[in-house]
């Protein structure tokens, strides 16, 4: 386990990029080179960056723009690293109603719809193997057996 711990999964800049010289840590995701002054940021950093420049962004646009993966996105989201502060647009939404979420891909209640929709899906799956074999009976000897019925 290194000194970081669990940091060191949020690409923190070590080295910079202008002149080789150490990045230090200066709060927030935010490093600045102690030779030249150069600044850069951590995933973390980027991401907190891009918000606040970009309220109501979702996790995909941030992807595109500053190349920090949504896996990333929503673990920071996650840890608590970042907040949907007050005020600001939404952050991440609902993918079924749209509501603000903080984490994942659905609030708590359309979590529950979601897996109530994949059980009716199940359902309907197998009503349908059901009412497909009643078909084929009714074909061939199905048909046969219908005019020895009558
Ligand atoms: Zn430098
Ligand atoms: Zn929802």
């Amino acid at each position: 386990m290194s000194v970081l711990g669990s940091l060191d999964m949020y690409n923190i800049p070590q080295v910079c990029k202008k002149c080789g010289g150490v990045m230090v840590f200066k709060g927030v995701g935010e490093y600045h080179c102690e030779d030249c002054g150069a600044v850069d940021y951590d995933d973390y950093g980027k991401v907190r960056c891009y918000i606040e420049t970009n309220k109501g962004a979702t996790a995909a646009q941030i992807e595109q723009a500053i190349g920090v993966s949504q896996r990333t996105i929503r673990r920071l989201l996650k840890d608590g690293r970042i907040e949907i502060t007050e005020g600001s647009n939404v952050f991440l939404r609902c993918e079924l109603c749209g509501k603000q979420i903080r984490s994942g891909q659905y609030c708590p209640e359309c979590e529950i719809k979601a897996h109530r929709n994949l059980e009716e899906k199940q359902r309907e799956l197998l009503h349908k193997a059901v009412q497909g074999f009643g078909l084929e009976q009714k074909s061939e000897e199905g048909q046969r057996r219908f005019t020895r019925d009558d």
